[in-house]
């Protein structure tokens, strides 16, 4: 069981196995594909997701979430789609929230139907929906809050109840908020799935996921995962444990940023709609404000009102970029991005018009990037 204590704490100590040879204070970097069999309990290989260094970094991320235990996983997409099937077979349902990262969407609604699994989506902002779509088989319900691009809020407590009363697993999606803004299993969800590719790498260098739960869903996940093989090598491994130990200070930063942000594009005449969780106007805010004690993260996303493209090709500090979650801010379309394969009309029903854009906040000085915005749009 991870130790409960302060985050910055847990960010910098949990999970090290520490220098026990030359008594440095990092953990050293295991690279070993091959570990001896004799006298071991559990013998060591990459697949098994049981290295040194896998074992540190999953540990790192489980203390955060106040979870017993964890695994890495070679992308977000590895962790998030390996949970989903390793508790769904042929025959069975599972409940989705509609307003889902593409990536996942597009996973799920092309391989389930390949493998006999059903699904339902529904509205995220309407915890009502996930019970109402309930069957006899339904055996996952699956959510992501705050959303992409509009940053809509899903009641982690409510929906984690509804799981709990019809005896189902319920899975988060929790990279936009990190382990710093939100920790779902606090909330009653069972399991918290990550793109560690973004604020948890941190600085748009790494590409990762992991899953975090108690010791026996960790265990199920587990007896899939080693199957499917997407494990994650050391190195990137002991760069994730050095990413974490300062997640909590880059969030923090990233947090701050973003709601001084929010707030000077609200009040600007050449901005439309402000999409961001911590606006007292944001329809989730007073939902996010609960289950969000960290804060409400380093994503927002605005509409320019004349033409955006215009406006982010004459940024200079904020570059224009597809991930998220660096400490460098940066800046995309959804409709060229994330939301190209879907219609206008589809994306009207979700407010992604061809004036919104979406902004990773960064660690930068926020006067910094306010001058930038400012005459970017001028
Ligand atoms: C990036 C992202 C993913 C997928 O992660 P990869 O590391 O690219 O596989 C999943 N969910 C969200 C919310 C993301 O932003």
């Amino acid at each position: 069981m991870a130790q409960r204590s302060s985050k910055l704490t847990q960010s910098v100590h949990a999970g090290s196995a520490g220098d026990s040879l030359y008594k440095g204070t990092v953990n050293p970097i295991f690279p070993a594909s091959a570990y001896d069999y004799e006298g071991i309990g559990e013998t060591h290989y990459p697949r098994y997701f049981n290295t040194p260094n896998q074992v540190a970094a999953a540990m790192k991320i489980a203390a955060l979430e106040n979870a017993e235990d964890g695994l890495m996983f070679s992308s977000g997409l590895a962790a998030i789609m390996t949970s989903l099937f390793a508790f769904l077979k042929q025959g069975d349902h599972a409940v989705l929230q509609h307003d889902l990262y593409g990536g996942t969407f597009n996973a799920v609604t092309v391989e389930f139907p390949r493998y006999g699994i059903d699904y339902t989506l529904v509205d995220g902002s309407n915890p009502e929906a996930f019970e109402q779509a309930i069957r006899p088989n339904t055996k996952v319900i699956y959510i992501e809050t705050p959303s992409n691009p509009t940053l809509t809020i899903t009641d982690i407590k409510a929906v984690a109840a509804i799981a709990k009363k019809h005896n189902l697993i319920s899975i988060i999606d929790n990279t936009f908020a990190s382990p710093v803004n939100q920790n779902p299993i606090d909330l009653g969800i069972d399991v918290v799935t990550h793109s560690g590719t973004k604020y948890i790498g941190g600085h748009s260098d790494i590409c990762c996921g992991a899953a975090v739960s108690s010791n026996e869903n960790i265990k199920q996940i587990w007896n899939s995962a080693f199957h499917f093989g997407g494990s994650l090598d050391a190195q990137t491994c002991w760069l994730v444990e050095r990413s974490l130990k300062t997640i909590v200070l880059r969030v923090r930063q990233q947090n701050e940023n973003a709601l001084n942000l929010a707030q000077w594009l609200s009040a600007h005449k050449k901005i439309g709609k402000v999409y961001y969780p911590g606006l007292p106007d944001h329809p989730g805010h007073a939902i996010a404000k609960a289950q969000m004690p960290g804060g409400f993260g380093g994503m927002l996303s605005f509409e320019v009102l004349d033409d955006p493209h215009a406006f982010m090709s004459r940024l200079t500090l904020i570059k224009r970029a597809l991930s998220l979650g660096g400490v460098e801010s940066t800046i995309c379309s959804p409709v060229k991005t994330s939301h190209s394969k879907m219609s206008a009309e589809e994306r009207a029903k979700i407010n992604v018009t061809d004036n919104l854009v979406r902004l990773s906040v960064g660690i930068e000085e926020v006067g910094d990037l306010i001058q930038d915005l400012e005459q970017a749009l001028e």
